[in-house]
């Protein structure tokens, strides 16, 4: 039977950036609602080991987010397994319906509902995730010490994961489809200045090949567009950099976005131009797309959203700056 929830704090998203702001939110006596969406845990869920979480030196990811899940829960926030389909933004207090045909009357919202990295969509690319297939070079250049890896891709992204990944890796061979690189030209001349790295002009991937147990990435097969002349290379790690997806197809036309779909927000500031609705982590994040930042946005929105409510409540002003401090004071306990 469809039920009609009420929360001061609705968070849309749990991943990094929803588990976080769901552990400041309920210590702040928020009650808040997580609606989980169909990746409970968000990205990290997809990958093996995370050695850039502070205090852990190495997590697998699932791992990681069971334990800010059952965090969350152990705060008081009450953990849905829904999905938000639908969301009212027109006036307060806001109401969004689930996919399950539940209803949520919520004070404010925290959208952190993350962003997808976009792959090539070949079966063995998802084959190999994890075990020398990766969507991001800041968090996986170390495992490929002094190995040869491929970079996809054309855009800044692919051109600043190439250049980062030469100081870890012996050589770095970039694919590109097309025979120039849309990326910025200080990026390009610094790109094509670096002896570790070799381009390969109108060239696709067809095929990540690998063996062993636990499987491991060992080549790749790549086709000329233009001849149709295939080739197999040994390497032993392949990184996709053809962009990310942030997951706002609910929030278009209810929430600015800029013309890729992220959620825009003040300066310094998880709020959007909608007062009382606020947006952390990679959902407004094309920058640095890691957990720990998507966490630090999830504590900011909880921080501002307690902020908002105090002040539009009977709260005075400076009522609402004493219970943020307290609330600061109490998260450094
Ligand atoms: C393969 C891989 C490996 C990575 N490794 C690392 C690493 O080692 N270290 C690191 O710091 N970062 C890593 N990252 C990046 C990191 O995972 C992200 O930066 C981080 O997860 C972003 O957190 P988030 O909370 O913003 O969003 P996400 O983790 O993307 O979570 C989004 C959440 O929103 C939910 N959702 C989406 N739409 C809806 C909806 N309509 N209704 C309800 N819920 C919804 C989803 O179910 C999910 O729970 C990796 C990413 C990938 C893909």
């Amino acid at each position: 039977m469809a039920t009609t929830f009420k929360t001061k704090a609705l968070i849309i998203g749990a991943g990094p950036a929803g588990y976080t702001a769901a552990i400041y939110a309920a210590r702040a006596n928020l009650e808040p609602i997580v609606v989980q969406g169909l990746q409970p845990g968000g990205q990290l869920t997809i990958t093996s080991d995370v050695e850039n979480w502070p205090g852990e030196t190495s997590i697998l990811g699932p791992d990681l987010m069971d334990k800010m899940q059952a965090q969350a829960a152990h705060t008081g926030a009450k953990l849905v397994y829904d999905l938000i389909s639908e969301v009212d933004f027109s006036k307060r207090p806001f109401v969004c319906q689930s996919d399950a045909g539940d209803t949520y009357v919520a004070d404010t919202v925290i959208i952190a509902t993350g962003a997808q990295a976009k792959w090539l969509g070949l079966p063995s690319e998802q084959a190999f995730l994890g075990q020398g297939v990766s969507g991001c070079a800041v968090c996986d250049a170390a495992f490929f010490k002094n190995k040869d890896v491929v970079v996809v891709g054309g855009g800044n992204t692919a051109v600043e994961d190439a250049l980062y990944l030469t100081r870890h890796v012996r050589k770095v061979t970039m694919v590109h489809r097309r025979d120039t690189f849309r990326a910025e030209k200080v990026m390009q001349d610094r790109l094509f200045a670096n002896p570790k790295i070799e381009v390969l002009w109108h060239t696709v991937v067809d095929e990540i090949v690998g063996d062993g147990v636990p499987s491991r990435v060992t080549g790749i097969k790549l086709r000329d567009v233009r001849t149709g002349a295939a080739e197999h290379r040994p390497i032993d790690g392949v990184f996709v950099a053809i962009g990310h997806a942030p997951a706002t197809s609910v929030f278009v036309g209810k929430v600015p976005t800029d013309p890729d779909g992220y959620i825009l927000t003040k300066p310094d500031s998880t709020a959007t131009a909608i007062p009382g609705v606020f947006a952390a982590g990679d959902v407004k994040d094309r920058i640095y797309r890691q957990a720990v930042t998507a966490a630090g946005m999830g504590c900011m929105a909880a921080l501002e959203a307690e902020k908002f409510l105090a002040e539009h409540s009977h709260d005075s002003g400076e009522r609402a700056e004493e219970r943020r401090e307290e609330q600061m004071i109490g998260a450094w306990d």
